[in-house]
């Protein structure tokens, strides 16, 4: 690995600066399985592509509202992704809600959410309704990452609907690979269904613990089975990511120099890297 004494990572070169904002690229943060690090990733990651002075919006599509709440938003009143999606003739932009950081911008979610699948089973196209939205703000932004929630209901299928392409962030734990196949089941149904031109972005191993054997077992077997499509970029498992989830900010602000942020924007950089970020 190309590390600098200063920490940053070199493998990736640094993004060039955009002279235009817009039509964003859309990506959905997956995996069914809780606790790996999708909201993390969507957070850091995307406050990293703003620090290249990308324009992104983060979608919280998961009903407990931790990426709002990760970044400072807690809606009650507000438009959520959820009175959205109920009403087609609401404007997306009543919804956008600024955060602390110039250039990131989030579309809220609350427990509301939850009745989202329920309320829309009779809609017409019920799967594409997120895709209709989010095309009307695609304009605006360089990027949106939607933070799906841990399952595969029609929410999910919606987030990969609207998608041009999939991360899933995989905790590189025992069991890191179990239910992966069902994930894939879908994302091919969805690529056969209602989005064709879905593409995977990659895997992200999160969560690694060098000190463990199992851990570099786990790297291993994410390689046999997703190839190249692993990020090179590698989440190591730290206390400032919770730290950072309580004070309400991407570590890229609340701990600007560790090397966690700096991981993040390695991922940052590998993903305009491989053409899957302006
Ligand atoms: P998900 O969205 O997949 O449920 P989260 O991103 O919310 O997962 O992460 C679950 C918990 O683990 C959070 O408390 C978060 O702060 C913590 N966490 C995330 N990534 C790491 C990491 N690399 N090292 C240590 N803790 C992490
Ligand atoms: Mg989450």
């Amino acid at each position: 690995m190309a590390v600098k004494s200063n920490g940053e990572d070199t493998r990736f070169a640094k993004p060039k600066p955009l002279s235009s904002h817009g039509p964003a690229r859309i990506i959905a943060m997956c995996n069914q399985k809780g606790g790996v690090g999708k909201t993390t990733t969507a957070i850091n990651m995307s406050a990293a592509l703003v620090e290249y002075g990308r324009k992104v919006l983060l979608v919280d599509y998961d009903p407990q509202g931790a990426l709002s709440a990760g970044l400072g938003i807690i809606a009650h009143d507000d438009i959520t992704i959820y009175e959205l999606m109920l009403d087609s003739n609401l404007d997306p932009r009543k919804a956008i809600k600024k955060t602390a950081i110039e250039g990131l911008d989030v579309i809220p979610a609350n427990i509301e959410l939850s009745a989202a699948e329920m309320k829309l089973v009779n809609e017409f196209s019920r799967e594409k309704i997120l895709s209709r939205i989010l095309k009307k703000v695609a304009p605006d932004y360089d990027l949106i990452v939607i933070d799906c929630q841990p399952s595969l209901g029609l929410l999910t299928v919606n987030a990969l609907t609207a998608a041009h392409g999939v991360i899933i962030p995989l905790a590189c734990e025992y069991f890191a690979l179990r239910g992966v196949a069902i994930l894939e089941d879908i994302i091919k149904k969805v690529q056969e269904t209602t989005n064709d031109t879905l593409v995977l972005d990659g895997v992200l191993a999160t969560m690694y613990d060098p000190r463990t054997l199992h851990a570099r077992e786990v790297m291993d077997r994410l390689h046999d089975h997703f190839g190249d499509k692993v990020f090179r970029s590698v989440i190591h498992r730290t206390v400032k990511f919770p730290d950072a989830t309580v004070a309400a900010e991407p570590i890229t602000s609340f701990a600007s120099s560790s090397d966690g942020a700096e991981a993040y924007r390695t991922v940052a950089r590998e993903l305009v890297a491989r053409g899957y970020a302006p």
